[in-house]
């Protein structure tokens, strides 16, 4: 298993992950809920306070205004009420006066005016006119003599009934500067007689550049801030017209006129309507403010003051701003803690997982290393007690496999060594099996070899007796013959003599099977006794008998008498069955031992009878025809001979032609004999091998 699973959890999936999640919504719902909350106050609050602040301002610069309006009145009443302006004056126009005097009054009043002048801003020019409207007094001097009958503000001022005039602000049609005319009617200092009321001698014209006095002292005032503005306005017709030069509008004096209705002209159109109140709405640059508008009700202008909505707002936007700092430092900070504190608890915990899979894939020895003095400290306490616990079970399960595992192998090596007992034993089982059914067999061949033998005996011995005991018979009904009959007995008594000799030696043999005496011997002289005893018998035939031995002694480890016997049945055959011709006799050495060769030029033996002439008491057909007197055992005597010193006999033999014996004898028959002793030897007995 991987040990780093821990770490692949997804941290949105990750307690760790949930942990800083819910940390920071907390922390993050706290701040954004005390920044909602005193955002929301705050605005409210600073509102009201911009709302008092503005009604306060435009109360202030309403009466400001009017307060400015009644100075500008007051000081053309003063110029024109003025005890001694008016003697002044009146002296000046009388024609009794003379030119002297003249110049004297003239810069007496004058001085009046500029004295007026240089105290107030603005007064552009004082004119002093008579009843016709020519001017005899003035600021400008170069106006003297000048005639201002047709000027607006003289008509109305000489019209006014209360003797006084304001001319509404206009703009100087030359220099195109804003500029307002008082007017005041002069009378004369005292009545007279003829004229109880004092007599009208002209008007004192003021002229004050609205610029220089009235709009700056307007736009003068704290609490207005960078956007704040005030605006005079007045109504003509449907048309709202700009009386002074503001902040965004240098050049509005009379020059800004707004159509009354749209949205620009809103606020200045209640204005100029005489509506006063505090408005939130649309001013003529498009922007959205707060204003506080009132009424001068002596001009007939409408005043607005105002401030743009996001100037009175920037505290708010601030705080804002501010809040929102202090919630992403909080949130960081939250975030910081809450990681660490995240940590300091997850990490035990990552730690128990990677215990855990370290024991699922069976590290029982890692140890781990959490020391904690809390319930995290317990449960690794817990799984380290049950971590050691596992472990020595582990260890006793090992100790109890290897034992089982030990057992097992011992077991396998017992399992194999019986299992190879066992096949030894099947095999020698087997063997012995094999042995004793041989044994068995030949146990039993022996039987019928016996019963048969005993039978064929009986048979065999029966016919010469019967033939001695008719012989018998005849010598007693014709003893004339007595002498050919004992004759013929004789013969028969003969062949018994060598059947019951034969016999005799066939269960000697048998009997000396396992006892026989073995001698080592030349082979050679043996033979050549044998062929010696012959010889007279073979010459008698007319036969050759030839021996021709090997020329160095033949050693072979024998019985020697049985041997004999072996050799004597052999040339005792070939010379019976030979009628004429030769007998050859030889002996030769043959890799480890003797080979013993009889060959004859006799009647040979058909090949239906080479099979069995081996056989006891068989006779072959040539023998039986031939009319050769034999027992049928000589052969049967010669393989048992050859058997029990371990050689091998063949026969080659042709009918008419002649007959080859070859006896092979081992120089020392002991392994030979052994293995006879358990099972029969093959003899070959094929003719011409
Ligand atoms: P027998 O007494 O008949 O010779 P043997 O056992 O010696 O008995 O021989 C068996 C038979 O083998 C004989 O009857 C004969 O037919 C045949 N036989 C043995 N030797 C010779 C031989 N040299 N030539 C021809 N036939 C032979």
């Amino acid at each position: 298993m991987n040990p780093h699973v821990a770490m692949n959890v997804p941290l949105r999936r990750s307690l760790l992950g949930r942990l800083l999640a819910a940390l920071c919504c907390v922390a993050f719902i706290s701040v954004a809920g005390l920044g909602l909350a005193a955002y929301m106050s705050e605005r409210s609050a600073l509102r009201q306070q911009i709302y008092a602040q503005l009604i306060i301002i435009a109360d202030f610069k309403k009466g400001f205004t009017a307060l400015w309006l009644a100075e500008r009145r007051a000081d053309t009443q003063l110029l024109a009420s003025n005890k001694l302006n008016q003697e002044h004056f009146s002296d000046l126009l009388s024609p009794a006066t003379s030119s002297e005097e003249k110049a004297s009054l003239l810069d007496s009043l004058v001085d009046s005016m500029h004295l007026l002048q240089q105290s107030r801003p603005g007064y552009s020019q004082i004119v002093m006119a008579d009843v016709h409207g020519v001017i005899r007094a003035a600021t400008d001097p170069t106006l003297i003599g000048q005639s201002i009958a047709d000027d607006e503000a003289f008509i109305h001022t000489m019209a006014a009934p209360d003797g006084q005039y304001t001319q509404d602000l206009y703009l100087h049609p030359e220099t195109g500067r804003p500029e307002m005319k008082f007017g005041h009617v002069m009378h004369a200092a005292t009545a007279n007689d003829v004229e109880p009321q004092p007599a009208v001698l002209g008007a004192v014209i003021l002229t004050v550049d609205a610029e220089q006095s009235l709009f700056r002292l307007i736009d003068l005032g704290p609490g207005l801030g960078s956007t704040g503005e005030t605006m005079l306005v007045r109504s003509e017709g449907d048309t709202t017209v700009f009386l002074n030069n503001t902040r965004f509008a240098p050049e509005a004096a009379l020059n800004l006129r707004l159509r009354q209705g749209t949205p620009e002209a809103y606020l200045a159109t209640l204005a100029a309507n005489a509506v006063e109140g505090i408005q939130q709405a649309t001013d003529y640059r498009g922007q959205e403010v707060l204003a506080a508008i009132r009424y001068i009700p002596q001009l007939q202008w409408g005043l607005v003051v105002k401030i743009d909505d996001n100037e009175i707002l920037a505290p708010v936007y601030r705080l804002t701003f501010r809040l929102v700092m202090v919630a992403g430092v909080v949130i960081v900070l939250a975030v910081l803690v809450s990681w660490a504190l995240a940590r300091t608890l997850i990490k035990p915990l990552t730690q128990l997982v990677r215990a855990t899979q370290a024991v699922a894939s069976g590290d029982l020895r890692t140890p781990i290393a959490v020391q904690r003095q809390d319930e995290l400290g317990a449960l690794a306490g817990a799984f380290r007690e049950m971590v050691t616990a596992l472990d020595q079970r582990q260890r006793q399960l090992e100790a109890a496999h290897a034992e089982v595992a030990a057992f097992a192998e011992k077991n396998v090596e017992l399992v194999q060594q019986l299992r190879e007992l066992n096949a030894s034993l099947e095999e020698k089982v087997a063997e012995r099996t094999q042995e004793l059914a041989a044994a068995n067999a030949r146990l039993r061949e022996l039987d019928r070899l016996k019963s048969k033998f005993v039978s064929n005996v009986s048979h065999e011995l029966r016919s010469p007796i019967t033939s001695l005991r008719g012989f018998l018979e005849l010598m007693k009904i014709n003893p004339a013959k007595q002498e050919q009959y004992l004759a013929l007995m004789n013969a028969q008594v003969d062949l018994l003599g060598r059947y019951i000799e034969e016999i005799l030696e066939l269960s000697r043999l048998e009997q000396q099977r396992e006892h026989l005496v073995f001698a080592p011997l030349d082979f050679n002289p043996l033979v050549a006794s044998v062929v010696a005893t012959y010889q007279p018998q073979a010459e008698a035939a007319g036969l050759r008998l030839i021996f021709r031995p090997d020329p160095g002694p033949l050693q072979v480890r024998g019985n020697e008498e049985e041997l004999a016997h072996l050799v004597v049945n052999l040339v005792a055959n070939a010379v019976n069955y030979t009628p004429e011709g030769s007998i050859t006799v030889i002996t030769q050495a043959d890799p480890g031992g003797v080979q013993f060769v009889v060959q004859d030029t006799g009647i040979g033996i058909p090949d239906e009878d080479l099979p069995h002439i081996f056989e006891r008491f068989y006779r072959g057909q040539n023998a039986i025809q031939s009319q050769i007197r034999g027992t049928g055992l000589g052969l049967g005597i010669v393989k048992e001979i050859v058997q029990l010193h371990g050689g091998t006999i063949q026969v080659d033999s042709q009918v008419g032609r002649g007959t080859i014996f070859r006896v092979w004898l081992p120089s020392d028959p002991g392994p030979a004999r052994r293995r006879q002793s358990m099972a029969a030897p093959t003899v070959d007995l094929k003719p011409g091998d």
